[in-house]
This record gives C-alpha cells, structure tokens and sequence, in this order.
C-alpha cells in the first residue's frame, strides 16, 4: 500500500485546525515528509535545527514503520499533534513541550471533529504484529494490546494510584481476544 502524501493532510489540518497561520504565500512553514524504515521508537516527531532542510530550518517527521499499517486516522492524529508542536515554536515562539498551550490547541481539534483524536502520547503502542489481545483493567477498564498474556499482570497505573505502586489483586487485567475488524 503506497504512503498517505501527508502535504495535502498538513494544507486542509491548517486550515481547518490552525487558521492557516502554518503556511506563508501558501508554502509550508515547517517541512512534513515520512522518515525512513528506521524509526521505530516514536510515531512521530517535530524538530527545528541549523541543519534542518525546509523553508524554516523546521521539519515534521511521521514514522513510516509504525504508521504505514495503522487506519489513516492514527496518521491524522499523529499528524495534527505534530503540528501543534511546529505552532507553539514557529508562531507563538514559545518553549513548551506538552504545556498549556498544547492542552488548550489539541482539546480544540478534538473537539472540532470527530473523526480522530489527539493526545498528548501517541496512543499507539504499535506492536510489530497486529496485538492478539487486550488487557483490560478489571478497576479502571484501560485496556491496552499485548501479543500475549501475562499471568498475573496488574494495571500499572491503578496500583500506583490505588496501591501505593504495589501489585495489587484488584487491579490484575483480563485478556479479551482481540476481534479483527474489517
Ligand atoms: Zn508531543
Ligand atoms: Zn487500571
């Protein structure tokens, strides 16, 4: 399957999104290009250097690996919370990782649309393979792929919360078979 063109994808995100301010004479600000097979440990990354090519000496990287398999909307929200990035350092100039500006930015694109979701990690913890199940939270009800079950594995975050970060029985996960969709 031939990569998404993600200039297009950026052109309408601007617009929609970022009232247009990512592009100047209509141009991109900030460089948008898939990387290479090797990227691997993030879906995605925004970066700005003196030996970065682009208009800016700005570049939006999307992980060719981990994205090229996953439906267009883990691409669009990988995407647009790219882009929120390249906004709060080539327009407001700020430095900021996932600070207010960026809360404030991404709660307004969720709530602009329904057809994907930005978060603050790209929630795709993308597996080589398709995950063969899910682990839900039997407290919580998070529920993240695993290629296999772990016995006796608890949710992390609940026995940190509920816990004191012990193991505790209460918050041990259920293994549901992952139903393919079509
Ligand atoms: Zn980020
Ligand atoms: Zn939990």
């Amino acid at each position: 399957m031939p990569l998404v063109p993600l200039l297009p994808l950026f052109h309408s995100f601007n617009r929609e999104f970022f009232e247009g301010v990512l592009t100047m004479e209509s141009k991109p600000i900030v460089a948008v290009r898939w990387s290479d097979g090797r990227l691997r440990k993030t879906a995605g990354f925004y970066r700005r250097g003196p030996r970065i090519s682009g208009r800016f000496g700005a570049e939006i990287v999307l992980s060719r690996p981990l994205l090229e398999h996953l439906p267009q909307t883990a691409i669009e929200s990988t995407l647009c919370h790219e882009m929120i990035h390249a906004w709060i350092d080539l327009v407001l100039k700020v430095q900021e990782g996932h600070g207010p500006h960026f809360y404030e930015r991404m709660a307004a694109i969720n709530i602009a649309q329904n057809r994907f979701q930005v978060s603050v990690r790209h929630k795709f913890p993308v597996p080589q393979a398709l995950p063969k199940w899910w682990a839900v939270c039997s407290r919580c009800g998070a529920r993240s792929p695993y290629m296999r079950r772990l016995k006796g594995a608890a949710c992390r975050k609940c026995c940190e919360i509920h816990h004191g970060g012990n193991w505790h029985a209460s918050c041990l996960l259920v293994y549901e078979s992952v139903v393919k969709e079509e």
